[in-house]
């Protein structure tokens, strides 16, 4: 299907709201029924209309729509965070006496739900490294029921190979999920490379402003029945109309963004490549990546996010250039029009700073949509600070 209209079109019913372009806010919890059979009907099967806000919505519904296509699914369900996303995603497929075998490094509250909440009940995980496809697979025991995956994973930015351990998954009957966040459907298909669960969060690209949060997960229409059906109707973690109307308006000029950024990314990147005060850096398309081979072949693009790790014998070093960055802004998450910068030193008592880790020394930037130049030059008098 075509992006164009994905992203214009589909699942708009324009004269069911006056001509209306824009599509409206249904801000309504509930939906009423002319007769008791009808009310019957929506009761046997709520997926099958619209009965109460904390289910289906109609606002809700377009961007669901919109976004299942993206992914190339047959069916999305969208929530009000990509955490929420994770959650019912994991939750709704693992039961007591199984095994996740995950990617290490996972995002922060994916790897918090495996370590806190899901041992309670029985579920065990290990991570490794998903680089090694073989390594990696080879920790799949004899209950292993799920792989959780994210290519490119935060930070480190490393990837695995998608088809080769869906594949693997497939012929054991393992359920396999993948934080696609990185790229977005727009630079990487996982359903079509046979992977069970793309999610993403909708806060990041999607959404594009900075001002709302959302998550997708999509896949097949039996699997997003089964979870809408349970997790997500009983954890009532969908997203909320207004907050889908925002990523309806921010997916309008998704493609456009993505462009943005990625020329700009490239642009920041030659003059990183430059500055004396770096030691290396990670990005998943430049030839110097480490897995670039296995990244050209299965991302058709990368954008935003850049990890460089700084030379640097004490913490002043980095916290210097970090503050005097002003056009960068000093926060988490990324996605939007602003860029940003994230110490991992943040993250770590003062005192246990250690050079010699290089994880101490890494750094995080997020390209957003500003003048690369504007960016660059930024950079280079936060540089000159140190
Ligand atoms: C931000 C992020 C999430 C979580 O999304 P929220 O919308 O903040 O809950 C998950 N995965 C990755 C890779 C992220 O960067």
């Amino acid at each position: 299907m075509d992006i164009s209209y994905i992203i214009n079109h589909l699942g708009e019913e324009n004269e069911n709201y006056f001509n209306a372009i824009a599509p409206p806010i249904i801000q309504t919890s509930n939906f009423s029924f002319p007769t008791v059979n009808e009310m019957r009907k929506a009761f046997e099967d709520e997926m099958g209309g619209y009965l109460y806000s904390r289910g289906l919505n109609p606002t809700v519904d377009i961007l669901r729509k919109k976004l299942a296509a993206l992914d190339g699914a047959e069916d999305a369900l969208v929530f009000n965070s990509g955490a929420a996303a994770i959650f019912a995603g994991v939750l709704s497929n693992v039961k007591s006496g199984d095994h996740i075998l995950s990617v290490h490094h996972p995002y922060s509250w994916a790897l918090h739900m495996f370590d806190k909440i899901l041992p309670r009940f029985g579920v065990t995980v290990t991570y490794a490294d998903g680089s090694d496809t073989e390594a990696f697979l080879s920790n799949a025991q004899s209950n292993t029921t799920f792989i959780y995956l994210e290519s490119p994973n935060s930070w480190w930015l490393d990837i695995q190979d998608l088809k080769a351990i869906a594949s693997f998954a497939r012929s054991r009957g393992i359920i396999t999920m993948i934080d696609n966040s990185y790229c977005t459907p727009l630079y990487q298909k996982p359903i079509e490379m046979g992977i069970d669960l793309a999610m993403q969060t909708a806060t990041k690209y999607i959404g594009g402003h900075s001002d709302t949060l959302g998550g997708v997960l999509s896949g097949s229409s039996s699997t997003m029945r089964k979870i809408f059906e349970s997790e997500y109707l009983c954890v009532g973690s969908g997203i909320q109309p207004f907050n889908a109307w925002l990523l309806l308006r921010g997916l309008r000029t998704l493609p456009a963004r993505i462009d943005r950024i990625t020329a700009s990314t490239i642009k920041v990147l030659e003059y990183i490549k430059s500055v004396k005060q770096i030691e290396s850096f990670i990005f998943p398309l430049d030839p110097s990546f480490s897995q670039y081979e296995l990244a050209s072949k299965q991302m058709s693009g990368a954008c935003g996010l850049i990890s460089f790790y700084m030379k640097a014998h004490k913490i002043e070093e980095i916290e210097q250039f970090c503050n005097s960055l002003k056009s960068f802004r000093m926060a988490v998450s990324w996605g939007g029009h602003e860029s940003l910068i994230i110490p991992k030193c943040a993250g770590i008592p003062v005192n246990d700073f250690n050079p010699e880790n290089p994880a101490h020394r890494m750094l995080r930037l997020y390209v957003g949509l500003e003048d690369p130049d504007f960016l660059i030059k930024d950079l280079q008098q936060a540089f000159e600070s140190i």
